[in-house]
């Protein structure tokens, strides 16, 4: 015979998944001798069992509660049902995983117009029973009965007015004797049946609720939110009532151990006196803050104080506590693990380290990579208020102040000019790319969380809200509605990232800063993890920045975002555009002084750390004016001026984006495919880095380059690369007489690269997987389509676990990074291997990178705090043994 019923001195905290979470807790405090009220849990295999038999408990379950029942009936000697000493008792659900989207509590079950009286009676205060009554009326009718809570509290909100109250308390046990006939007419009147009196028939309606909330609508969306298996079922607590609300000596409330915003080590709560459980949260009257009850109630105080420090340290983490008080005396009705802002999960865990209760590995894996992203980021002083303009999706956090644009060149046109402004737009291209560089902030209207927006503005560390649908934007106009507002061109606004707020005007901002805690428990991942943690960073402020959160050099620097400058656009059309070698050369000899100089500011930055340059990726056409543009403008210029040289040159300008145009610009003429073709374009690059290490040779700064190949998919490609940058490097050393370090390696992001790392190995110091990249190549997606169109349904009919882009996927992609790590090793033993892509900064891929066997990670600067505790954490959850030994066999 199986066990479906647990007394609450027959369980513990190690029975979670039996009992779920809030029954487990309820055992545990049972058993170290907390003052609970006694009570039994029905378990959440019970709720498997009902499921499999047609919603319906079976003989053998409705047994065991019964005999459950009479045990709790023995114990507190009460009764249920029996007017005399009537037993009445709480019907709580409890998960595995706390859910909000299940049954609410009923309390007070058992009441019934018997048992009501025998209360009156027994606590010589009949006001007290009948409110209790008329409460349980209520709440069983709306959860059990499903007849909604309005039409009660319209009946006694009449009640009030007939007799001239302004509140509850004043009404008298007569005149909740009145309310309780008008409760039960409603009750008949929408049920058609009588308010159940029998108290049995009342706690078997109340399981069967629970029982079925399990599977209502709002609990199906939130377990699919946080990927809660449906299979695990809900437990149900029954549990003897303790009543706060008999009087002054009577109240309830919750607790947290610690503030659960700053982590600092203090009792944080509120309660009320003379109410019950749910009028704490319902907002009716006001709750007082914990500490007044040590004046009200100092010896309450003191024992809710003793207690709170028993469960912390029994627990060796931060409790939330409910509590009630009956007649003086004080009984816990529930604990948990407490919720908590970064900042407090951060110093909770610094400082339980210091008073001895958890080790620093436990405090390492007590904070959440991701939920760092909240301290990375400027954000808006609290101390200011906020008016909230509209809302839309937190894409990226972090917030901005700056005038509205409506158009990506007007937008870098402002910012050049030195203007703050924010980019909003129904949603961005990758041609809005140059304008979201230049903005503070990006709004779109539509989109979601994966949009190009979105992706870009977190991959830069912007702040970005997508799918914004209360705003209305009027393009031509250059304005926005939202409801009655206008907000035009140029106007202030502010936003907040992290919480999708738009908001009017300036509020002031205070920038990320680590707190001493923050960087202790950042001293203690560094002192655990295997994993080096580098940056992707492609200018010097962005590479000082990441110094500072901590990078030990640069994992990817891209070199085609200092040709992207509206400055030099020129010069590289003018190389584009060059009809032979030497007219090329011409134009790269003006664009190497400049590349030297970006080299010489970001290797100095990295002060020694090695700083991985990879040579030009992009296809040419990007540098040029879009196709459709040109052609409009040539047409009107033959209207106009027929025979100027302005059309001229807009014509000779056409004929060359033609004749770069690609059918697909992913697959087409990029990467070392450039290098190939004009060779000259990558001999530039890699003397402007070997002058630039020369350079500062002689100011005595020790640079340490390493030079990418990008896009290689055949040994040969990256044999002839390889001694090119040999060839530079020669030629450099010669004419400048210094010697220097330098290493060559390769981007490994198409399949064929990792399927052939072996031989790819032979020309190689260094892997480093471009995860981006690899991931579109690898499923044959391209990632601004596939999150544009159909990705997000992907996910959500559960085609996909998770969006590839964000989370590294191991069995496909990841396979061919473990393939291209082994062979490559096989080849060289000593080879160097790190990822770059934005999967660098992702706790789940840190995680795969470390079981790989990768030297380091790569990622955007204001993630690297984020990637080294992940990667502590990786070290920590697996030894060792578990890392795949990538040796030579
Ligand atoms: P939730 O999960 O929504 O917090 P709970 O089951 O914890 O729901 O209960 C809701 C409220 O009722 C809480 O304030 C709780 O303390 C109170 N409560 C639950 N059971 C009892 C009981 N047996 N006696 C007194 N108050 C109770
Ligand atoms: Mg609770
Ligand atoms: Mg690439």
């Amino acid at each position: 015979m199986k066990k479906f019923v647990y007394l609450f001195n027959e369980g513990n905290s190690e029975m979670r998944n039996l009992l779920g979470g809030k029954g487990a807790n309820l055992a545990e405090m049972t058993k170290i001798g907390l003052p609970v009220p006694f009570g039994f849990t029905i378990s959440t295999e019970a709720c498997n069992a009902y499921y499999e038999n047609n919603q319906s408990i079976s003989s053998e379950i409705q047994n065991q509660v019964l005999q459950a029942l009479s045990e709790l009936e023995a114990e507190t000697g009460k009764k249920l049902g029996n007017p005399a000493n009537p037993l009445l008792v709480s019907v709580r659900s409890g998960a595995v995983f706390s859910m909000p989207g299940m049954m609410d509590t009923i309390l007070n079950l058992g009441m019934n117009d018997e048992t009501v009286e025998g209360m009156a009676t027994l606590t010589n205060n009949p006001r007290f029973a009948y409110d209790s009554y008329r409460r349980f009326i209520q709440m069983f009718s709306d959860v059990v009965l499903d007849v909604d809570t309005f039409f009660f509290e319209r009946l006694l909100e009449e009640t009030r007015e007939n007799k001239g109250y302004s509140s509850d308390p004043e009404l008298t046990a007569e005149d909740w004797k009145e309310v309780i006939v008008g409760y039960k007419q409603i009750v008949k009147k929408h049920t058609r049946k009588s308010f159940p009196q029998d108290p049995k028939e009342q706690l078997f309606l109340s399981i069967n609720a629970v029982f079925d909330s399990w599977n209502n609508q709002r609990a199906i969306v939130y377990r699919r939110l946080n990927k809660i298996p449906g299979h695990l079922g809900t437990a149900v607590n029954i549990q003897s009532m303790v009543f706060g609300n008999m009087g002054n000596d009577c109240g309830t409330g919750v607790a947290f151990t610690r503030d659960p915003s700053t982590g600092e080590n203090r009792l944080y709560g509120e309660y009320l006196i003379n109410a019950q459980g749910e009028d704490v949260v319902a907002g009716i009257r006001t709750p007082q803050p914990i500490h007044t009850l040590k004046q009200e109630m100092p010896e309450v105080y003191q024992q809710f104080s003793d207690t709170c420090k028993v469960l912390e340290q029994h627990y060796r983490d931060m409790q939330d506590i409910e509590f009630t008080v009956e007649r003086g005396q004080l009984f816990i009705l529930q604990t948990r693990n407490g919720k908590r802002t970064a900042q407090a999960a951060i110093r909770v865990a610094v400082e339980m380290v210091k008073e001895g209760i958890i080790n620093k590995d436990e405090a390492l894996l007590r904070v959440d990579p991701d939920q760092l992203n909240q301290l990375l980021h400027r954000r808006i002083d609290d101390k200011f208020e906020r008016t909230q303009l509209a809302k839309g999706l937190p894409a990226s956090p972090g917030a901005a102040t700056g005038s509205v644009v409506f158009d990506a060149d007007e937008a870098e046109i402002l910012a050049k000019d030195g203007k703050k402004v924010i980019l909003v737009r129904p949603e961005t291209t990758p041609d809005d790319i140059h304008g979201i560089v230049a903005s503070q902030a990006v709004i779109t209207s539509r989109g979601g969380m994966t949009s190009h927006a979105a992706v870009v503005a977190r991959g830069m560390g912007k702040a970005c809200i997508c799918g914004c649908e209360a705003i209305k934007i009027d393009l031509a106009a250059k304005e926005f509605y939202v409801g009655e507002s206008v907000v035009k061109e140029g106007d202030i606004i502010t936003i907040d990232g992290g919480t999708g707020e738009v908001m009017l005007g300036e509020i002031p901002m205070i920038e990320p800063e680590l707190s001493n805690e923050f960087q202790q428990l950042l001293v203690w991942a560094d002192e655990v993890r295997q994993l080096g943690v580098r940056t992707n960073a492609d200018n010097p402020e962005d590479s000082q920045k990441a110094r500072e959160f901590g990078a030990e050099g640069i994992g990817l620097c891209r070199t085609e975002h200092m040709f992207m400058d509206p400055t030099r656009v020129p010069l590289v059309q003018e190389m584009i555009l060059a009809e032979n070698y030497d007219e090329r050369q011409i134009a790269l000899s003006k664009l190497l002084p400049l590349q030297q100089g970006d080299f010489e500011g970001i290797l100095e930055a990295m002060q020694g750390f090695p700083v991985t340059i990879r040579l030009l990726d992009p296809p040419l056409h990007e540098f040029l004016p879009d196709k459709e543009e040109l052609i409009v403008e040539c047409t009107k210029l033959q209207i106009t001026n027929p025979n100027s040289e302005e059309l001229k040159a807009k014509e000779l300008l056409l004929k060359k984006v033609r004749q770069l145009d690609e059918f697909n610009p992913m697959l087409g003429h990029r990467g070392c495919r450039l290098g190939m073709i004009y060779p000259e374009i990558y001999e530039m690059q890699a003397k402007a880095i070997f002058y630039a290490v020369a350079t500062l040779a002689d100011k005595g700064v020790e640079a340490k380059p390493e030079i990418m190949i990008p896009l290689v998919g055949h040994v040969n490609e990256l044999k002839q690369m390889r001694q090119l940058v040999i060839d530079a490097a020669n030629l450099v050393k010669e004419e400048t007489g210094r010697e220097f370090v330098y290493t060559v390696g390769t981007m490994v992001e198409v399949p064929r690269a990792a399927l052939t790392a072996d031989q790819i190995a032979e020309e190689a110091d260094f892997f480093s997987f471009g995860t981006n990249d690899l991931t579109q190549t690898t499923f044959g997606y391209s990632r601004d389509d596939a999150e544009g169109k159909f990705l997000q349904a992907y996910i959500e009919n559960k085609v996909l676990p998770d969006n590839p882009f964000a989370v590294l996927d191991r069995e496909g992609v990841g396979k061919l990074v473990e393939t291209g790590v082994r062979l490559g090793r096989q080849t060289k033993p000593e080879l160097k291997t790190g990822i770059c892509g934005e999967h660098g900064g992702e706790k789940s891929s840190i995680e795969f990178c470390y079981q790989t066997g990768l030297d380091y990670v790569s990622c955007s600067p204001y993630r690297v705090p984020i990637a080294r505790l992940a990667a502590a954490q990786a070290t920590i959850r697996f030894s060792e043994k578990d890392v795949e030994t990538l040796v030579v066999k």
